[in-house]
């Protein structure tokens, strides 16, 4: 049997999304008349309490717009150290909005405004133009830790005291909201824009949405069109998305409960050096390193079937999601039992 654990990318499209894409009522979409993409940023819009989407084909490019269009050169935007927009991005937003980045460390890569307010410079001519702070929720190397409302607004009450725009990377904001059970309508009074993945554990194959007032949204079609991302007959790709956020939410409250299953056996394994606790669908771990190191322990559970990913600093990280049947939770607990006799 085979266990893919490195990610919630690799979920397929299943046969019913399949159905819904061939179904899909096609136009251009550059020209703004794909009826099936215009659905599905309305949607987005509406479950977000924001007034416009804008389908893109990468979370990466939902994340780029949205510093292009929060910030001017020289600005400088204010993240945890292990935001995907600074390290998984390629160095993308010096590159694309020529901005340099106040890397601050919170509580895994949860940040609370003592912390931002630290990270905000001063009116002075020496200094970078503070302009834009940038969250993750869920924080994906925080080990799938998340942002309550509460938490959100007092953030954004600073921001707005602070004349600073808010972006959230919400990749996996539906992993948190099955958890806190909280109204997303509710992100839309506190943050500018904010970008959803549909092709993590939703299980669409391609895209996401980037969300803002109508005017910010506007900007941000000319940008996505700069970048290359303006896309035709987009729709086929949009009626899958619709699909995911129709059938896919809530189920994702079943591939948290899976990495906590998982955790609860990695724990009683005296192998296992440190388990970070699990939140919602994201696993990290590290192996006692006179047993395995996380590069030794990679090969030993691939020999086994099970694929994962090292993060760096002796960690591995499992991701649960929809392709991740019961019986391949079953299986890889019989191989986390076995730990304790390697
Ligand atoms: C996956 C991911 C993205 C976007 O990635 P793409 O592969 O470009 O779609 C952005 N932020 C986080 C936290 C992610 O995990």
């Amino acid at each position: 049997m085979i266990v893919d654990l490195r990610s919630d990318t690799l979920t397929r499209p299943v046969a019913d999304m399949l159905e819904a894409m061939f179904q899909a009522k096609v136009g251009d979409d550059v020209f703004g008349e794909d009826p099936e993409v215009n659905r599905l940023q309305t949607m987005t819009a509406n479950m977000f309490g924001m007034e416009a989407g804008l389908f893109c084909p990468s979370g990466t490019m939902t994340n780029q717009i949205a510093i292009k269009i929060n910030t001017q050169p020289m600005d400088e935007v204010i993240c945890d150290k292990r935001s995907h927009v600074y390290l998984y991005e390629g160095g993308g937003m010096m590159f694309n909005s020529g901005v340099s980045v106040r890397l601050l460390d919170g509580h895994r890569g949860i940040l609370s405004p003592e912390i931002i307010s630290e990270g905000i410079n001063p009116d002075d001519i020496h200094l970078p133009r503070t302009r834009l702070i940038s969250l993750e929720n869920t924080c994906n190397r925080g080990g799938g830790s998340f942002y309550t409302l509460p938490q959100i607004k007092e953030i954004s009450i600073l921001a707005k005291k602070e004349g600073l725009k808010l972006h959230l990377d919400g990749a996996r904001v539906f992993n948190a909201l099955v958890e806190t059970r909280e109204n997303p309508a509710e992100y839309g009074k506190y943050f500018d824009t904010i970008s959803v993945c549909l092709s993590k554990g939703l299980g669409a194959p391609v895209g996401s949405i980037l969300l803002g007032s109508a005017e910010t949204i506007k900007a941000a079609t000319k940008i996505r069109k700069v970048f290359g991302g303006g896309m035709r007959q987009a729709g086929y790709l949009a009626a899958a998305g619709i699909y995911a956020l129709d059938n896919h939410i809530d189920r994702l409250k079943q591939d948290n409960l899976k990495a906590k299953i998982i955790e609860t056996v990695m724990r009683q394994s005296y192998v296992i050096e440190e388990v970070i606790p699990v939140e919602t669908n994201i696993l990290i771990f590290k192996p006692q390193k006179k047993w395995k190191t996380d590069k030794e322990l990679l090969i030993w559970l691939n020999e086994r079937g099970i694929k994962a990913s090292s993060i760096g600093n002796g960690y591995i990280r499992f991701v649960t999601h929809l392709d991740i049947t019961e019986a391949m939770i079953d299986y890889t607990l019989t191989v986390i039992h076995s730990f304790a006799k390697a």
